[in-house]
C-alpha cells in the first residue's frame, strides 16, 4: 500500500486546494487510480485490484485521506460498491462487475432518500420485474457521493418484499443525475441526487436476488463504508497534526515560538492523542475485518464513530492552533474542518452509531 499511496500522492501533488474551490476532480486523474486499482484497492488480483487486505487499505486509505477529501470519498463509494458486489454478486457478476470496477470505470451508491435519512428501512425505491428479462427501477436517492463522476450506481430498494441493490448504469434512459449545489465539505466528491424513473436495466444486474433481509443487504456494504471512512478520518487527523506541529514550532508571538506556550501544548497533545486513538480503533476493526471475527461489523460502527467524532474535534484544534493562517477556503486545515464535520453524519450519523453501539452493549450484557 505504500507504493500506491506515493502513486497518489505524486498524482495529487498540492493540487487539492484547487479542486476543493473548484468542485471539481480531474476525470482522467480518477479514471487513471480506478484503472490501477487504487479506489477499491481490496479487490483481488484475479479480478484486476491490488488485493490488499483491510489493514493496508486502510492505510493507504488514510494516506488519500490526508491529501484530499474529496478523493478519498471517491475512494470509499467505489470500494463499497466493489464490496456490495462481492458480498451479494454471483461468480459471474464478480468477475463482469470488479473487472469494469479495475478498469477505469467509476461507481456510486445510492441508499438515501428525501424520506429516508437515518431510517434507511424506509426506503420507496422499487425494483420491479419488467419482462423480457428486465428489472424496472423507479424512485429517488439524494446525496450519493461519486454519482456526478460514476459510470454505474448500485441502487438500494425494494423488491418482491425484500430488498436488494441494482446496478444501474448512469447512462440508462430514465436516470437523472442532480448535481448536489455547493456542498459544505468534500466539497469534489461530486454529490448527487438521483431520479430514476421506470429505469429498464437486465435482471441480471440485480445483486443479491430475491429474499434477503433488509440488514443483510445494507450492513455489507455499509460496513465496508464505515471502516473507508473511518480511515479517512486518520487521514484528516494526520493532516492536522502535520500543519498544528509545522505551523506552531515556526510562528512566534510573545518572543517564543507559539508550540512554547503551555495552553497550545494542551492543544498539540489533545490533537496527537485524539489521532492515536482514531487509529488504533481503526486498526482494531481491521484486524476484525481481516481475521473474518463475526465482531467486524460492530467493530466498524465503533471506529467511524470513534475516528470521526476525533477527526471533527482534532480539526477545530488545529483551526485553532492556526488561527488565521487557517482561516480561508483551500487551506487543508480549513478542509480538514469543513471536511471532518460531514464524516459525523455519513454511514450512519454519531447518534445512529451509539444507538447500535447501545444495542451491542445489551445484547452481549442479556
Ligand atoms: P436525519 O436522519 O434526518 O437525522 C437528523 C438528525 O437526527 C441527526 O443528528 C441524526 O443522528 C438524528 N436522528 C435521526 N434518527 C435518530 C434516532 N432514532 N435517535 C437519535 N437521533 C436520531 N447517502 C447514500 O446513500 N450514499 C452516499 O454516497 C452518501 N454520501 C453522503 C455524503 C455526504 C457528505 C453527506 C452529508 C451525506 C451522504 N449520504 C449518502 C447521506 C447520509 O447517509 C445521510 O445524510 C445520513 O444517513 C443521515 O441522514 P439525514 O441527513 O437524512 O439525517
Amino acid at each position: 500500500s505504500d507504493d500506491l499511496a506515493g502513486l497518489v500522492a505524486d498524482r495529487v501533488g498540492d493540487r487539492a486546494a484547487g479542486w476543493d474551490i473548484a468542485g471539481e476532480l480531474p476525470r482522467d486523474l480518477l479514471a487513471e487510480l480506478g484503472g490501477l486499482g487504487v479506489l477499491c484497492a481490496q479487490v483481488g488480483v484475479e479480478h484486476g485490484g491490488a488485493g490488499l487486505d483491510s489493514r493496508a487499505n486502510g492505510e493507504l486509505t488514510a494516506a488519500v485521506g490526508e491529501l484530499c477529501g474529496s478523493l478519498r470519498s471517491v475512494m470509499t463509494s467505489q470500494g463499497m460498491a466493489a464490496w456490495a458486489v462481492r458480498r451479494l454478486g454471483t461468480a459471474e457478476q464478480r468477475e463482469h462487475f470488479l473487472r469494469r470496477l479495475t478498469s477505469g470505470e467509476l461507481a456510486a451508491v445510492g441508499f438515501s432518500e428525501p424520506g429516508a435519512g437515518s431510517d434507511l428501512a424506509a426506503m420507496t425505491t422499487t425494483i420491479t420485474d419488467g419482462g423480457s428479462g428486465e428489472l424496472v427501477v423507479s424512485g429517488r436517492k439524494v446525496w450519493v457521493t461519486a454519482a456526478h463522476y460514476a459510470d454505474l450506481l448500485v441502487v438500494f430498494g425494494g423488491y418482491r418484499g425484500g430488498t436488494t441493490a441494482v446496478v444501474v448504469p448512469a447512462d440508462t434512459p430514465g436516470v437523472r443525475v442532480e448535481r448536489v449545489p455547493h456542498p459544505s465539505g468534500c466539497r469534489a466528491a461530486g454529490h448527487a441526487g438521483l431520479v430514476l424513473d421506470h429505469v429498464r436495466v437486465p435482471a441480471d444486474h440485480m445483486l443479491g436476488g430475491v429474499g434477503l433481509s433488509f440488514p443483510l443487504v445494507v450492513t455489507a456494504a455499509l460496513t465496508y463504508g464505515r471502516m473507508s471512512v473511518a480511515w479517512g478520518c486518520v487521514g484528516i487527523l494526520r493532516a492536522c497534526l502535520a500543519a498544528a506541529v509545522e505551523h506552531t514550532g515556526r510562528r512566534e508571538q510573545f518572543g517564543t515560538p507559539l508550540a512554547g506556550h503551555q495552553l497550545v501544548g494542551r492543544l498539540l497533545a489533545e490533537l496527537y492523542v485524539g489521532e492515536q486513538i482514531a487509529t488504533r480503533a481503526c486498526e482494531h476493526a481491521s484486524a476484525s475485518w481481516d481475521e473474518g471475527a463475526p465482531e467486524v461489523a460492530i467493530d466498524a460502527v465503533q471506529a467511524k464513530y470513534v475516528a470521526s467524532r476525533e477527526a471533527a474535534a482534532g480539526a477545530s484544534r488545529a483551526v485553532q492552533l492556526l488561527a488565521s493562517a487557517a482561516a480561508s477556503d483551500g487551506h487543508v486545515v480549513a478542509r480538514a474542518y469543513r471536511d471532518a464535520k460531514l464524516m459525523e453524519i455519513i454511514e450512519g450519523t454519531t447518534e445512529i452509531c451509539q444507538l447500535l453501539l447501545a444495542e451491542h452493549v445489551r445484547g452481549r450484557a442479556g
